[in-house]
């Protein structure tokens, strides 16, 4: 048996790629509706009762960090600060020993009002997503017209010690496809780090085009039409999705996640829960584990720990997005977390 640093069995796959980050979704629901995530209505969203309680998700987490090896926790959705619980279970899982690293994924709405107490409570970092600095663009995108929410929230993160603060962006073509030198400016400027996302087949209108999305060779050529980018040691990379650049020297980074044309999955180290307690072993699975079930059927830690240990046993070793065959997952990615 396997066993972590410290001393937990750890959740390893036939391949050998051991999962030492859980990303956990709070819940499927959104205040935004993102052209590349949601359509603008008629999304069907998961059942109440349906829904993993807080004392289920905390207990979740407890055998995931004590049993299962994993050391860093990451809350998403949706939009997780839509969770009215989310201060509370970031309090109890910092109590956990041994204590994971805490972030949050969020478009930032709410950030404002939730980052002093989010910060108390335990939370290390968080990842607002922006993907433009124009508020036409910005309701364009998102169906909202709350650009000016996400930035006051991105300032009161970085101002309640949440750091570093990255900005994840998606650039679409014909939206915001030109904004990726402005952005990378304004990043530098206020601090945050920049990755960019290549946009993936996840929505939940399925309406991805490969030919149409803008791919990481596109944004690396225009940031170098005003940045000087020297690309990290890949030794420094480790399992982290994002290839780094350092801009002008450093000592500020750029980010690129490009999931479609330079997958990564080969380093990957992710486990997901989804708000409803499904475990799946990669964004792109169709098969997932009902850990729910297990739970409410008074099934005692380490059967819960067995039954995830074999899902992450049948991890496939890639999304198979190359390959003809390849099908979207029925969920999207605001009901996988993203
Ligand atoms: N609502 C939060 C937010 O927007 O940050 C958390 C959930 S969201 C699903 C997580 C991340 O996934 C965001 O950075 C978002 O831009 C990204 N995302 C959503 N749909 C995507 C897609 N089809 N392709 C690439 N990234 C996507
Ligand atoms: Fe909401 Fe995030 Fe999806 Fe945008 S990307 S619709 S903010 S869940």
């Amino acid at each position: 048996m396997i066993r972590s640093e410290g001393g937990a069995d750890v959740l390893i796959d036939t391949y050998g790629r051991v999962a030492t980050d859980l990303r956990v979704s709070l819940t499927d629901r959104c205040n935004l509706r993102c052209t590349y995530c949601m359509p603008e209505e008629g999304l069907q969203w998961l059942a109440k009762p349906d829904l993993l309680t807080d004392d289920e998700i905390v207990r979740l987490i407890g055998i995931a960090v004590t049993s299962l090896g994993i050391e860093e926790v990451r809350f998403t959705g949706g939009e997780p600060l839509l969770r009215p619980g989310l201060v509370g279970i970031v309090e109890r899982v910092a109590a956990l020993e041994p204590r994971p690293r805490m972030s949050l994924t969020t478009n930032g709405i709410g950030l404002k009002r939730t980052a002093t107490a989010l910060k108390a409570a335990g939370l290390d970092r968080v990842n607002v997503s922006l993907d433009t600095l124009r508020p036409d663009v910005f309701k364009t995108l998102t169906r909202r017209d709350r650009h000016k929410d996400v930035l006051e929230g991105l300032e009161a993160a970085r101002d309640a010690g949440l750091t570093p603060v990255k900005v994840n962006s998606v650039l679409l073509p014909d939206l915001n496809a030109d904004e990726a030198p402005d952005l990378l400016a304004w990043a530098v400027e206020h601090g945050y780090e920049l990755r960019f996302i290549e946009q993936m087949p996840l929505d939940a209108q399925h309406g991805w085009k490969r030919e149409g999305m803008v791919t990481a060779g596109d944004i690396l050529a225009s940031l170098r039409t005003r940045f000087a980018l020297t690309e990290e040691d890949a030794g420094e990379r480790g399992s982290a999705p994002a290839e780094r650049w350092l801009v002008d020297g450093g000592p500020h980074r750029v980010g690129v996640i490009a999931s479609v044309t330079r997958p990564f999955c080969a380093a990957c180290d992710r486990t997901r829960l989804t708000a409803d307690g499904q475990i799946r072993t990669c964004l792109f699975a169709r098969e997932e584990t009902d850990l729910r079930a297990a739970l409410r059927s008074g099934a005692p830690d380490e059967e819960i720990a067995r039954i995830w240990r074999l899902a992450m046993w049948g991890k496939k070793a890639g999304s198979g997005l190359d390959d003809p065959s390849f099908l979207q997952p029925d969920r999207p990615m605001s009901s996988i977390g993203g």
